[in-house]
């Protein structure tokens, strides 16, 4: 379990959302050393080249099982779990201290937006106060824009899952994985008026190219604590028992809302899961929050667009829809207000 240190997770200080220096892990800064002293051996004494080639193999098996292991930090900072407050923002310990900041918990939802379950998780997170962090994709989003609109005004996160969410997003080179990703984030950036701050690589997967394209477009990638592979398993009740089994506050959980497996009856099986983990958190008093809360807790869980002109959308209409706390302004619908997003245009 990789737990985040603050340096880890977030470098240099730096202010979220902002580009950060590059620094390569040890696997892949010896990777690198290994390349060049195979180079010099081949230059030097050319009948070396079996150990040459062996040990440029053997760096590479070890990089492609590093991109392979979604929890795995051995490519660059990945929060597996939510760091400790006392880490991030000291100023907020006592918060901590006070017993509220201890029991966070975070829910992840990936794949989505999808008209047809989307607005049923926001209804049950609704039901149960629950706040949640959205990887979306953004073609997806491009495509059922009032879903977004609707997660951000009940008082979530969006964040990025990439453009297309192609299988082979990990294959990509650095510049392939640039493009999809700023691609993203001018798309949801655009729609939610909530530029992401967080990257969730489809399906986990990297490579080493990743983490500085994410460096220099200000992200942090994130994975998991525990899933409940609830785009394969069609039983709800197993779903949920491999979410809450050794459940801890600092948990970061992945449901799914897009490409979500459906049970017996055609349900899917995220509507039929999530009540169960919402209840189960409830009793265990653990409190809901998003990932961009906990990577900066002194402002809004929404970071204005406008920090990045660049992606800020044209006609400068106002892009932050919420204000500190997480809760959408007067006027805006509220998420257990009468007024809600007029799903019925989805
Ligand atoms: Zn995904």
């Amino acid at each position: 379990m990789n737990t985040p240190s603050p340096l880890a997770s977030h470098p240099g200080a730096t202010a979220p959302g902002a580009a950060r220096r590059w620094r390569p892990t040890p696997l892949i800064t010896g990777a690198a050393a290994l390349h060049a002293g195979a180079a010099a051996a081949l230059l030097a004494q050319p009948s070396t080249w079996p150990w040459a080639a062996g040990g440029v193999i053997a760096s590479h098996l070890a990089l492609t099982a590093a991109g392979l292991w979604p929890k795995s930090a051995l490519l660059g900072p990945n929060w597996t779990r939510l760091p400790e407050i006392r880490a991030m923002a000291p100023e907020f310990a006592q918060d901590q201290a006070d017993g509220g900041a201890d029991r966070r918990i975070a829910l992840t939802i990936d794949d989505g937006p999808d008209p047809d379950v989307t607005p049923r998780v926001l209804d049950l997170l609704d039901q149960y106060g629950a706040r949640a962090t959205f990887f979306c994709i953004g073609d997806l989003a491009r495509r059922h824009p009032r879903c977004i609109e609707a997660i951000v005004a009940r008082g979530h996160a969006v964040e990025n899952h990439s453009q297309r969410h192609r299988h082979t997003f990990s294959l990509s080179g650095p510049g392939a994985l640039r493009r999809e990703i700023e691609a993203a984030q001018r798309t949801l950036t655009e729609i939610s008026g909530m530029r992401p701050l967080f990257f969730r690589a489809p399906a986990g997967l990297r490579n080493p190219f990743l983490d500085p394209v994410l460096c220099g477009l200000g992200l942090q990638l994130a994975s998991w604590t525990r899933r409940g592979f609830d785009t394969r398993e069609r039983d709800a009740r197993k779903v949920a028992q491999r979410l809450l089994h050794g459940l801890a506050p600092r948990d970061i959980l992945l449901m799914h809302d897009g490409h979500a497996a459906r049970g017996p009856h055609g349900q899917p099986v995220v509507l039929e899961a999530l009540p169960e983990v919402l209840r189960a958190a409830a009793s265990a008093q653990l409190r809901w929050t998003t990932l961009r809360e906990v990577l900066n807790p002194a402002i809004s869980p929404v970071l204005d667009a406008a920090l990045d002109p660049a992606l800020s959308p044209a006609g400068g209409a106002p892009l932050s829809r919420q204000t500190e706390g997480g809760r959408p302004p007067a006027g805006v619908p509220g998420r257990n207000g009468a007024s809600r997003p007029p799903f019925d245009k989805i």
